[in-house]
């Protein structure tokens, strides 16, 4: 039995997240979305609220979210979207004119109950509405729960690439409910996985270890295993951020694997493979290179490998060419100065940042993974 199983069952896990300039709660815990109303209330006790959702999840979880809006006393104005092909300006311009239409006023909270592609829009409406307005993250998939809702990035997507317009914009509370995840899709789940399985490598050996240990309890969606993860995770995230908001440094830890996915998004056409699939990718290439530069030993990515496959997720894929695949990294917003940045671990639970890898070392990279 994991140590973890010995907290009370159902006990709220509360995670504080300290920056400079602002201090916000993290709170998760099964059945939290109930409490949805009183919360908010608490911390922006209005007439009126904005909930911007993802449209699947307002028909699935829209009447317990209204109904505990509506018994705090709120009057919700509610604005939908979904997809990532719907994060755009024309989007978030439809959000900023259903709140006018409503005359949200600056005191009104505005909540996003959403996936990372509703909730970044939703974060960027509230930094902006009336020039700010409080913000509630009320994340529904496994991903935003534990790295999207996190961290106060928030923004959309612009012909020129994703997420190049935004705002850095911290919520007043993030709400969690892992019950939510019961209607994710499993493709989905696994997508979240993969980025607590980078939470572990770059952070927390540890972590690793728990997602192994109990990857049947999560996988079949047991509430206190799933809340669990998601605390644990949110810890990592929580303190990456607090020690440099803004990616000036530690934060890009948190691209572990990002180098190689976003070649591999940017040249399979977006929407083909999910991002959690080419992070997973991403991982072993980048563990296989770091190996081929001597800076960690072998097993770690047989480790690595053999715990994404038990995931469900991809290690090896169909690749478009090595010089496509190339040209599409050196576009990468982590480019600087004409050279790539990797992300590449030197044992378990810990990497570093390297923009002096040998082309050959990443070329390994992509063999490992079939390109
Ligand atoms: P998403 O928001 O599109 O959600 C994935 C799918 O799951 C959608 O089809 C959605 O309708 C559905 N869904 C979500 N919750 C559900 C639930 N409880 N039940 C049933 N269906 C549900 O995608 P995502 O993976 O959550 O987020 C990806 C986005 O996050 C990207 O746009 C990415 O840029 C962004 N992101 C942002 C940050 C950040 O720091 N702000 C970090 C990582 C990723």
């Amino acid at each position: 039995m994991s140590a973890f199983r010995a907290r009370k069952s159902g006990a709220m896990a509360r995670v504080t997240i300290a920056l400079p300039h602002h201090r916000y709660d993290i709170l998760i815990e099964p059945g939290l979305l109930s409490r949805l109303g009183e919360i908010v209330k608490g911390l922006a006790p209005h007439e009126r609220c904005g909930l911007i959702a993802d449209a699947a999840v307002l028909k699935l979880h829209g009447d317990e979210a209204l109904g505990a809006l509506e018994s705090a006393g709120y009057r919700p104005v509610v604005a939908t979207s979904q997809g990532e092909a719907n994060k755009n300006l024309a989007t978030i311009e439809g959000f900023y004119q259903a709140l006018l239409r409503e005359r949200l006023e600056r005191g009104s909270p505005i909540i996003a109950l959403a996936g990372g592609v509703v909730g970044d829009m939703a974060g960027f409406v509230a930094a902006t509405y009336l020039r700010g307005v409080p913000f509630v993250q009320c994340p529904t998939s496994l991903l935003a729960m534990v790295d999207s809702s996190v961290g106060g990035k928030t923004g959309f997507n612009v012909p020129e690439g994703k997420n190049l317009i935004g705002a850095f914009y911290q919520p007043e509370v993030v709400i969690i409910d892992p019950l939510v995840l019961r209607t994710l899709p499993q493709r989905e789940l696994r997508c979240g996985l993969a980025e607590c399985i980078k939470h572990g490598v770059i952070r927390d050996a540890s972590l690793v270890e728990f997602i192994r240990e109990n990857l049947d309890p999560i996988l079949a969606l047991d509430p206190d295993t799933l809340a669990e993860l998601v605390r644990r995770n949110v810890e990592i995230k929580a303190a990456v951020v607090a020690e440099d908001e803004r990616e000036r440094g530690v934060r890009a830890h948190l691209n572990f694997g990002h180098t190689f996915a976003h070649a591999i998004e940017a040249t399979t056409g977006y929407g083909l493979i999910e991002h959690g699939e080419a992070v997973s990718l991403g991982m072993v290439a980048a563990a296989r290179t770091a190996v081929e530069m001597g800076l960690c030993h072998r097993d770690l990515l047989t480790d690595l490998t053999t715990l994404l496959e038990e995931t469900g997720l991809p290690v090896h894929a169909e690749l478009a060419s090595r010089d496509e695949l190339g040209a599409a990294m050196k576009l990468d917003k982590k480019v600087s100065d004409d050279r790539v940045r990797f992300i590449l671990p030197d044992r378990m639970g810990n990497v570093v940042i390297r923009d002096d890898v040998p082309a050959d070392c990443v070329d390994a990279g992509w063999q490992e993974i079939g390109g």
